[in-house]
Formats: structure tokens, sequence, C-alpha cells
């Protein structure tokens, strides 16, 4: 979060509103899983198996010889005489990655990867509850033995991304940990200043250069204490400690897009412009289905000849229709050379997750937004298109509500 965006504290922290899962010692357990001979051994994971390499991972066991990650592979074997260091494969621990949120989301309808080894799960419905929250903990666990029986991962259920994450990181491995917010006073108490995530070397000096020495003194300030001494940071640690919804997480390399080829009759711009817009419409119905907002539109026009018109551009969060169309028009209006248009894509990226509604700091969308939602609701009841922008009527039987397969991709340039 940057100091420019104002916080949003429209909903109040509740109980089991977040549940967070972290895979133990992933990359040395993933190995440990497709070779069973490293079982119960000390493992470590380099990029480069030579004595200069960089442990990046390590089992249990290898760091009950004190190697630790950072520490380069000689200092490793000096620590560690029987230790087996193993050479990263990290296509391997992307395909555990797939198969891990696969076991996930087949349990939450709303899972967001954070790393390759870290998941969020915004709990819904039944899962909100004591025991909703801890079944589903269990549910996964046990799922997650029968892709993976030798890997273990802590958990942690909270009030918000970050104190869940704090309470999955408190017991190691294999844990479940519950923080309440009726339990924060006695929480704070038992931890670390350095506990606390994305408390830091640096941090903690500037904060003891203002007095603030344990997890607990930092939490016992006053929210006036902490603008005072940290500016806006302080008044997000002050709503983040207590469990508000202050952070959100871009999910990478994730993107909602869709894409049309053109049928001969709408090979002309206003055609073609129709069925963009009838395509962007689609996005934003699917990013509000996904409690997505996106930072990053890209839109793609090929014509017949083999040419085309590209563009792409980072605008405010989004996930309206109004929005989004607005920002096709004005990145078409660029478009200076029209020939027969015959493919046309458009494209969202750098999601956001918010599974608490921020749209109250984004007051201008906030009526587009409020319209999308109504024509989702009829669209919803009485069948696809019954109510649709006027302006994507050319396109709307165009672009049928279908998964787009086989499609021409593009990649969006940075
Ligand atoms: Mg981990």
């Amino acid at each position: 979060m940057t100091p420019s965006q104002p916080l949003s504290l429209a909903q109040k922290p509740a109980d089991y509103s977040v549940l967070f899962l972290d895979m133990n010692a992933y990359f040395a357990s993933v190995e440990q899983q497709v070779q069973s001979t490293l079982r119960g051994l000390p493992v470590a994971i380099a990029p480069y198996t030579g004595s200069t390499g960089c442990i990046i991972a390590r089992s249990y066991e290898a760091k009950e010889w004190g190697v630790n990650v950072g520490d380069n592979v000689a200092s490793a074997r000096k620590k560690c005489p029987k230790i087996k260091v193993i050479e990263a494969r990290p296509a391997l621990y992307q395909l555990y990655h797939k198969e891990i949120f696969k076991v996930l989301n087949s349990n939450a309808p709303q899972v967001t990867a954070l790393s390759i080894d870290e998941f969020i799960i915004r709990l819904t419905g039944r899962d909100q509850t004591k025991t909703g929250a801890f079944k589903l903990a269990d549910n996964i666990k046990s799922d997650l033995k029968n892709i993976a029986d030798y890997m273990t991962c802590s958990i942690g259920i909270g009030p918000n991304y970050f104190l869940a994450k704090v309470a999955g990181e408190s017991k190691k491995p294999n844990g479940t940990t519950l923080i309440k917010l009726s339990n924060l006073d006695s929480f704070y108490k038992k931890i670390k200043l350095r506990d606390i995530p994305g408390i830091n070397f640096r941090m903690e000096r500037q904060l003891a250069e203002r007095k603030i020495y344990s997890a607990y003194d930092f939490y016992n300030k006053s929210l006036m204490e902490l603008s005072c001494l940290l500016k806006f940071p302080g008044k997000v640690w002050y709503y983040r400690m207590r469990g508000w919804e202050v952070d959100e997480f871009v999910i990478k390399n994730k993107t909602v897009g869709h894409s049309h080829v053109l049928p001969p009759e709408l090979r002309t711009p206003e055609k073609a412009l129709s069925v963009l817009e009838k395509l962007a419409s689609k996005v934003a119905y699917r990013l509000r289905r996904e409690k997505l907002w996106a930072r990053g539109i890209a839109i793609r026009i090929s014509f017949l000849s083999g040419g085309g018109f590209a563009d792409y551009k980072h605008c405010a969060l989004f996930n309206d229709t109004g929005s989004i169309i607005r920002e096709v028009r004005s990145m078409i209006a660029k478009c200076r050379n029209w020939q027969n248009p015959l493919y046309v894509a458009i494209n969202t990226f750098d999601l956001v997750s918010t599974a608490n509604r921020q749209v109250s700091i984004f007051a201008d969308i906030e009526r587009s937004r409020a319209m999308s939602e109504a024509l989702d609701k009829i669209n919803d009841e009485h069948g696809a298109n019954t109510a649709f922008y006027a302006s994507s009527f050319e396109g709307r039987k165009a672009a049928p509500d279908r998964i787009p397969f086989g499609m021409p991709r593009y990649e969006i340039r940075h």
C-alpha cells in the first residue's frame, strides 16, 4: 500500500475471516516427497550445488543442524557433513504448487496464491465460524495428504490477512493456529517484534529509536502516537494489528481476458469496436464474479492484412463495466490506421483480490459499479445478454459466453 491510497475501513474486523496456509520447508519437502530415500534426512536445496551455491530451502532435519536459508553450500556442509544438497527444480515445485492450488480451490471458493508455497483463503458462509474454519483446515490437510503424504503445512485463521499469516507462522510444522480479536492482547505479549511479518532489522531499529521495543509496545501505541511516529504507515500498522483488512494482494501472473475472431460481417471498425466492448463487459463481469479488481488493461486488434494495433495502460483500480468500456474507447481512439479487423482481444492485469469491498475509496466509479451489479443481476436471473450496454449491441451475439479455446494469446509488454 502506498501513502497516497486512503485506508478502507468500511468493514469492521470479524473473527474467522481469513485462512492462511504455508507449506512447510516447501522445496525440501517436495524433494523428500518425490525421492523417498531423502525422507528423514537433512536436505538442502540450492540453485547451484558448488561450494559457493546459496541454500534457498532446507528440511527440518537440516535446520536441527543449524543450516539456514542463505548459507552457502560449503558452510552448510561444515555444519552438517551428511547434508544432501540438491539442485533446485523450479518446474517440479511449480507443478506441486498447481496441485496444491487445485486442492484448496476444491475446498473453498476464494483462494489466492501469495507465493509458490503460501496461500490465503477468504472465508465465506459456514466457514466463518469456529467449527467451520477448523473443519475446512482439517479437510485441506487431509486432501493434501492424498496428493503429497510426506508434505505438511501450517494454517493460521484470523480476522485479516495479516493476523492469519502471523498465526500460521507461529506454529511450524503442521500447526493450525487461531487468532481471535478478543485474544490480541495476550497474543502480542507472547511474540517478539521481529516475529511480526514486515518488521525487519531496519524497522526494528527505527521503532527502537521511538522507544518501541516489543510487539506489545507496538500494539499498545494509540492511533495518534503511531501516526506521529511513523506517519501514514503508522496508521496502517495500527489498523492492521487490530484485524482491519488494510492489505491488498496483487495477484502476480494472473490476467482475466477474452478474445474473439471476427466473422466476415463484423470486419468493420465500428463492429470490431462493438465486439471489443462486449468482450470488455464480459471481462468486467468475470472480475466482479471472482471478487477481483484490475489496475491494468491491454487490447489488441489484428488486421486481415497481417498488421495490428495493440495498446496497454495502467489506470485506477476498476471492475465495473463503465470504466472498462471508457478505457477501451480511449485506447482505440489512438488507432490511426484502421484496416479490415480480423481479431480482437482484451486483457486485464495487475489484479487485486478484494474480499473486503474497498469501493468506498473509489467514489467516482461507485455509481458505475452499482449499475454493473444491477445488470449482472438481471442477466443472472433472465439469461445472458438480456440487458447490455447499448454500444455493444452489434457485438452481443458475436461473442457468445463460452470459454475461449485455442484462441491466439498475446503477451503484455511492460
Ligand atoms: Mg513455507
